[in-house]
């Protein structure tokens, strides 16, 4: 009897401990691990959400860079680590949406294996090449891409990832079928085609826009209905031939599953007034990036959008014949 009651004792002291360490939570500074290498399109969402974030949390969050297989090596740890609110992930369109149809042995399930916080910025998609490649338009480029196919190189940042899921998505429509040559991120692709190392990607609006107007890469098309406030000068695919490439590619925030619910409320809450800052907004519009509306920015409506990220994804990688190499 004696044993017993100590050991309940013992269960609801570690239960008061917990619900206590959730009541002063954050108390200590909190990792946010980013599954691409510094500077590229997650890194910079990443660190422009959570510099306002860590303000109201009155912590500092920490980014941690852990690249590798298109994101989904940083997300599995992240995926796998304790669940008190302490280590949380920006997650993608790749990682969370493409990553199962071309991952078979993948160790995270993107709907079920996470508490989902909320969705950070939407990033539309943008065909940029090298400055020196001759052709002018999308139309002239394309011409290039088909008829230069064996010595034309295609950057992405993994399998999986976004310039690579969107990349195979635009090869397919086009009929070609480049070189791909993979880096840990965009933000390393970036600067090899700058140098003029590769010749084009598709990538995410905020890694690219700065370079776009500084006029040190070309950008063919943005594959959104709508031009970028960003670009004024960009056409649409649709304006420049190539309306059936439509894509847009989203980042947000998630910690991994089991994470006590009154954690989830706090996170999101600083994730909702980091959106709503002028200043944050300004520095996510001024790259292109779309603020998420309040549906987006929740976690429920963050578990919506995955689940049907995953079930849009499959079939058209499967259609588009990528897998992973
Ligand atoms: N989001 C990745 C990065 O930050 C790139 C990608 O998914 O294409 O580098």
């Amino acid at each position: 009897m004696k044993k017993i009651a100590l050991a309940l004792a013992a269960v609801a002291g570690i239960a008061a401990t917990g619900a206590q360490a959730q009541q002063n939570y954050p108390n200590r500074p909190i990792t946010m691990i980013v599954p691409f290498a510094a500077g590229g399109p997650t890194d910079v969402v990443a660190r422009i959400v959570t510099d306002h974030m860590s303000r109201t949390l009155g912590q500092q969050i920490v980014i941690e860079n852990v690249a590798g297989a298109g994101g989904t090596t940083g997300i599995t740890r992240a995926a796998q680590s304790q669940p008190d609110g302490y280590t949380i992930m920006m997650g993608h369109m790749g990682t969370h949406g493409a990553a199962p149809a071309l991952y078979p042995n993948l160790k995270y399930d993107p709907t079920k294996d996470f508490a989902p916080i909320g969705m950070a910025a939407g990033t539309p998609i943008l065909i940029v090449a090298k400055k020196d490649l001759p052709a002018s338009d999308l139309k002239g480029f394309i011409e290039y891409v088909k008829t230069n196919a064996d010595k034309v190189n295609q950057a992405h940042a993994g399998v999986g990832s976004v310039s690579h899921t969107t990349g195979v998505l635009f090869d397919s429509i086009v009929g070609t079928k480049p070189t791909m040559v993979a880096y840990r991120g965009t933000g390393p692709a970036l600067n090899d085609l700058m140098a003029g190392t590769v010749d084009f990607m598709t990538d995410q609006i905020v890694n690219v826009a700065p370079q776009i107007q500084g006029g040190n890469i070309k950008a063919y098309a943005i594959a959104t209905p709508e031009r970028s406030p960003a670009l004024p000068n960009v056409p649409t695919t649709k304006e420049a031939g190539l309306g059936d490439y439509q894509v847009s590619a989203w980042n947000a925030v998630f910690a991994p599953k089991g994470t006590p619910n009154d954690v989830v409320a706090k996170l999101n809450d600083a994730l909702v007034k980091a959106l709503a800052d002028e200043n944050t907004k300004k520095r996510l519009l001024d790259l292109g990036g779309v603020i998420p509306s309040a549906e987006e920015q929740s976690p429920e409506g963050l578990q919506k959008l995955v689940d049907s990220e995953v079930a849009r994804w499959t079939p058209v990688l499967q259609a588009a014949g990528a897998k992973a190499e």
